[in-house]
């Protein structure tokens, strides 16, 4: 007779879900492709801020950048509508399109992080709300994990961020985490992959939401920082940041 099978323990649990997720397999689409989905899931997110608001990520060739030739809006995004630029956001790819002059940025925190691969930067209402009323972004709910001790806050804001000095200021504030929180302005996420600032900022949004909602009603409670971690790691798994941007981007597709 079989023995009936013992119970797998929380860990052994843990375990197993995260080796299925691991096991998931995506197709990976050229970067312009992702960007431009990018854009259009932020834009349906309401990350839109006229032409405020820069994405980019860098090319295959090492020193180039992609990015969203200015001009275009978030929502009118395409592959064609991308431009390589060099470190010094000169166009590199013959279209004679510019880059946002604002992504220059961008370039500071590319040069401090070799392991950010895409930033995302916008001003969406509600980042843009807490960023108006120092207070940093709060991680009171598990959808806001990603940001337990991955979100900084630039208290002051340097101005526009077109000259180099506002580059090093925000590079700086940014230090080893992948968002900030940028005083009287927006945020930035800085992302393994242009599918996690993708994630990162979307969450980032809906997180300074859920904070203006819940302080509006009540006290902010606090959650277990080991717990916060651990969901940190799970949530930016990349299986499940891919899945997450690849439903959003179906989504998309049904809005048409
Ligand atoms: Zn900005």
């Amino acid at each position: 007779m079989t023995p009936d099978p013992q119970p797998l323990d929380p860990a052994q649990m843990r375990e197993l879900a995260e080796r299925s997720v691991d096991a998931r397999t995506r197709v990976v689409r050229p970067v312009r492709e992702t960007l431009a989905d990018t854009c259009r899931i932020l834009a349906a997110e309401g990350h839109e801020s006229g032409l405020a608001g820069q994405i980019s990520a860098r090319a295959e060739t090492p020193g180039r950048f992609v990015t969203l030739a200015f001009g275009w809006g978030f929502d009118e995004a395409s592959a064609q509508r991308m431009v390589e630029i060099d470190d010094d956001l000169v166009c590199t790819d013959g279209s004679g399109a510019i880059a946002n002059p604002a992504t220059r940025f961008h370039l500071w925190v590319y040069r401090n992080r070799p392991d950010v691969q895409a930033i995302v930067h916008t001003h969406p209402p509600h980042a843009s709300a807490l960023s108006m009323i120092g207070v940093p972004l709060k991680v009171s709910h598990m959808d806001a994990t990603p940001f337990a001790d991955n979100c900084a806050y630039l208290p002051t804001w340097p101005g526009l961020p077109v000259a180099d000095d506002e580059g090093r200021i925000i590079s700086a504030a940014l230090g080893n985490k992948q968002t900030i929180l940028l005083a009287h302005h927006g945020f930035l996420a800085a992302g393994e992959s242009v599918e996690q600032a993708c994630f990162l900022a979307v969450f980032f949004e809906r997180a300074a939401r859920l904070q203006l909602l819940a302080q509006s009603a009540g006290t902010i409670g606090e959650i277990d920082p080991a717990l916060a971690l651990h969901a940190r790691s799970f949530l930016l798994k990349p299986s499940i940041v891919g899945a997450t941007f690849d439903y959003w981007a179906r989504r998309l597709g049904r809005a048409g």
